[in-house]
């Protein structure tokens, strides 16, 4: 995908905040996706193509935002695997009894789906989860130190004498 340049100013604060993001772009990029789903009506894109869902939730990725399935961000992978294994087992079986003997934490919940909600929860509780970010890789430029004209003349006559 082609990289389109923009520049944006920031304040002092902002600025040091920056700082401590390892790959800013990118940051800023999964800024205005999650922006961007929260604007638009929160209907499922997996849905709207016609797609199956799983348990009744789409298959979670952080490149596709779903607020209606995942209004918290997505789940950890291990999570959904777990997910997915829990109702198709309970497709199958139809017994919460057998579920809760593969499962007994499950007894806290009401079924499969308020459990991965509540997993979605837990992993996303800062809101911008880098787990799911690959913030890192990009080299960043040292910033270099801007003389004005007045300094640049000075140090051209001192050099002189
Ligand atoms: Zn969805």
């Amino acid at each position: 995908m082609p990289s389109i340049i923009k520049s944006i100013s920031l304040d002092p604060k902002t600025a040091s905040i920056a700082r401590r993001v390892p790959n800013f772009s990118k940051f800023v990029r999964e800024c205005l996706l999650r922006w961007d789903a929260i604007q638009r009506s929160p209907d499922c894109p997996v849905e709207r193509l016609g797609h199956p869902l799983t348990g009744d939730f789409c298959v979670p990725a952080p490149t596709r935002i779903c607020l209606k399935h995942w209004p918290d961000g997505v789940p950890r992978m291990e999570d959904w695997r777990e997910f997915r294994t829990m109702v198709e087992f309970d497709d199958y079986h139809q017994d919460r009894d057998r579920l809760l003997q593969g499962w007994p934490f499950l007894e806290d919940f009401e079924c499969p789906q308020e459990w991965i909600c509540h997993r979605a929860e837990m992993s996303n509780h800062a809101q911008i989860d880098f787990d799911n970010m690959e913030i890192e890789g990009n080299a960043k430029p040292t910033a270099r130190e801007k003389k004005s004209k007045i300094r640049r003349l000075w140090a051209v006559l001192w050099s002189r004498n």
